[in-house]
C-alpha cells in the first residue's frame, strides 16, 4: 500500500535505449496495485514487454479534415485560392489532400456552393488492456498525425478514471521521448519524475534538458543511472551534476547482459533471481516506494496543464 492518496510517477528519458522500457517493465513486475499507462504513442515498444491483451478499443478523434463534394463542386477554385496550406489540387473537381489539410474550415466557410464538409478525423486508438502486471491504458496515433499530446493527455485521463473506479493508489507512467509537446502533456500532474540516464556526454546533455523541464513545472525529480560502470567517471560527473541541482540520485544499475536476454524473453528483468542488474533495480524500487510514501502534498503544475 502506497499511501491514502493516488500518486502519479512518471519513468523519463532523453531519447530510446536508456533501459527506459526495462525499468518500467520491472516497476511493472514489482509494483502492487497500480495502473500502467504508456505515453508513447508514437513508438510504442513498452507492449513488446508487457504484451496487452486490450479489454477495451476506442477511437481517437481530434479536429476536423475538409472533404470535397464531387458532384456539387463546380471547380470555381476559390477553396484553392484560399487555402493556405496547398491542400487543394484543381481537376476535373477540387481535391483535398487529407494529409495536407490542417482542417481550419476556411474552404468551407467560402465555398460558394457549400460543397465542401468538415468531417472528424479519427487519427488514432487508444485501449485499456489487461498485462500480466495489471491493467494498461495505452495508445497508438496513426502515421503522420500530428496530435500526440491531445492523445497522450486523453489516455491520462482515462487512467485516472481508472485508477478511481479501480480503487488504486499509484499510477505508473511511461513517459512519451524528448521533451516536446507529448512529454509535456505526459508530465500533467505527475507528482514524481524518475529520469533514467546512462553515462555518456549525450545522456548527461538529456538529462540535464529533462531536469530543466520538471524544474520548470516544479515536479520533484530522481535520478537512475543505466549501466553506471560502463563508464564510472561520467557516472560521477553526472552526480556531481544532479548534487549541484539538489537532485537526488535514486540509484545506479550495473550494466548485465542478462537485461538483454530478458528483453529477448519479453520478461522483466526483475523475474531474473541472479542478474546484478535485477538486484540493483529492486533496491532502487525500494527506494523509489519510500519516496512515493514521502509525497505529502502533490505538486501541481502551471494553471495551463492542470486538471
Ligand atoms: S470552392 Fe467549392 S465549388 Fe469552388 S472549387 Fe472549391 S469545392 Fe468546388
Ligand atoms: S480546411 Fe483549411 S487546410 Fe483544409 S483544405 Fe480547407 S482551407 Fe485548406
Amino acid at each position: 500500500m502506497m499511501g491514502d492518496k493516488m500518486k502519479e510517477v512518471i519513468i523519463l528519458s532523453g531519447k530510446g535505449g536508456t533501459g527506459k522500457t526495462s525499468l518500467i517493465g520491472s516497476f511493472a513486475h514489482l509494483a502492487d496495485n497500480k495502473i500502467l499507462v504508456d505515453c508513447d504513442v508514437d513508438a510504442s515498444d513498452l507492449h513488446l514487454l508487457l504484451s496487452p491483451r486490450p479489454v477495451e478499443e476506442h477511437d481517437f478523434v481530434s479536429g476536423v479534415k475538409a472533404r470535397v463534394e464531387t458532384d456539387r463542386c463546380s471547380t470555381c477554385g476559390m477553396c484553392a485560392e484560399v487555402c493556405q496550406f496547398d491542400s487543394v489540387t484543381m481537376g476535373d473537381t477540387a481535391t483535398i489532400s487529407e494529409l495536407a489539410c490542417e482542417g481550419c474550415g476556411v474552404c468551407a466557410h467560402f465555398c460558394p456552393e457549400q460543397a465542401i464538409v468538415l468531417d472528424k478525423n479519427h487519427c488514432g486508438s487508444w485501449y485499456i488492456s489487461d498485462t500480466d502486471y495489471g491493467p494498461l491504458v495505452h495508445a497508438e496515433l496513426f502515421a503522420g498525425e500530428e496530435n500526440s499530446g491531445k492523445l497522450v493527455s486523453h489516455i491520462k485521463n482515462q487512467a485516472k478514471q481508472l485508477a478511481q473506479s479501480n480503487n488504486t493508489d499509484l499510477i505508473l507512467i511511461d513517459g512519451s521521448p524528448g521533451v516536446g509537446c507529448p512529454v509535456i502533456a505526459s508530465l500533467s500532474n505527475v507528482d514524481l519524475a524518475v529520469v533514467i540516464t546512462e553515462p555518456t556526454l549525450s545522456g548527461k546533455h538529456d538529462l540535464e534538458r529533462i531536469l530543466d523541464l520538471t524544474d520548470h513545472f516544479k515536479i520533484p525529480a530522481l535520478v537512475c543511472i543505466n549501466k553506471w560502470d560502463i563508464h564510472p567517471e561520467m557516472s560521477t560527473i553526472i552526480e556531481t551534476a544532479c548534487k549541484k541541482r539538489k537532485i537526488e540520485l535514486l540509484g545506479k544499475i550495473p550494466f548485465d547482459p542478462a537485461v538483454i536476454e530478458c528483453q529477448i524473453q519479453g520478461q522483466p528483468v526483475t523475474s531474473s533471481d541472479t542478474s546484478l542488474a535485477a538486484y540493483s533495480i529492486r533496491a532502487v524500487w525500494e527506494t523509489l516506494q519510500k519516496k512515493i510514501n514521502q509525497l505529502d502534498d502533490r505538486v501541481s503544475l502551471d494553471g495551463s496543464l492542470s486538471r
